[in-house]
């Protein structure tokens, strides 16, 4: 089973990616987690050839293609082979978040977003989980957590509301995929929501 995670920034969908791994280990499956951008040691250097530096260095338009090109290696280097082994795979977002970030901050890419998607990755996950939280509330728990968050003070509190409503907006579309997570809710209770929905995935 291949699983993702999503959401806007300080959502806890990290951590909840971590949680899920380790429950599904001690029910006895083989679990790969990674994340994007990454996941595969070419992914990796091409996410940091995005998100260090200069900000500006690349176009929109190349900074999609770098996202896909990235996502490509980490299905054909980790993904794929992992799934075919009989694993079940989490990751820390994957398609979704392009549609999301890359979609809303510049509206005219979207097209080229699905168009690319379909030429060179043409798969989703079995399962989505939508880790859901007010953007106000996420920001200051991406910011109490430290690290590199640079790109996310960059887009303000106002675009992470539209990023917001656009995962919702894709939730609604794909009900079979996606499942919506209240993320505001105590880390271990909203765990146990997902490891429940993740099992029953599993075995039916
Ligand atoms: O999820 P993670 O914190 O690893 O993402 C790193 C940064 O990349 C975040 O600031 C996120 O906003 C950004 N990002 C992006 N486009 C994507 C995925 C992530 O700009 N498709």
């Amino acid at each position: 089973l291949f699983i993702s995670f999503e959401g806007i920034d300080g959502s806890g969908k990290s951590t909840q990616a971590k949680m899920l791994a380790e429950a599904l280990r001690d029910d006895g499956r083989k679990v790969v987690l990674t994340r994007e951008p990454g996941g595969s040691p070419g992914a990796e250097e091409i996410r940091a050839l995005v998100l260090e530096g200069d900000p500006d260095r690349w176009s929109a338009q190349t900074e999609l293609l770098l996202f896909t090109a990235a996502r490509r290696d980490h299905l054909e280097r980790l993904i794929d082979p992992a799934l075919s082994d009989g694993k079940t795979v989490i990751t820390d977002r994957f398609a979704d978040s392009t549609r999301i970030y890359q979609g809303t901050r510049s509206g005219d890419l979207r097209d080229m977003v699905d168009q690319l998607h379909d030429l060179v990755i043409g798969r989703e996950p079995d399962l989505t989980f939508l880790i859901d939280m007010d953007p106000d509330l996420g920001l200051s728990r991406a910011k109490g957590r430290g690290g590199t968050e640079e790109r996310f003070e960059d887009f303000g509190a106002d675009l992470q509301h539209k990023m917001r409503a656009g995962f919702l907006e894709l939730a609604q579309k794909h009900p079979d995929r996606f499942r919506v997570i209240d993320g505001t809710r105590e880390i271990d209770v909203v765990a146990a929501d997902v490891l429940s929905v993740a099992r029953a995935a599993l075995v039916s």
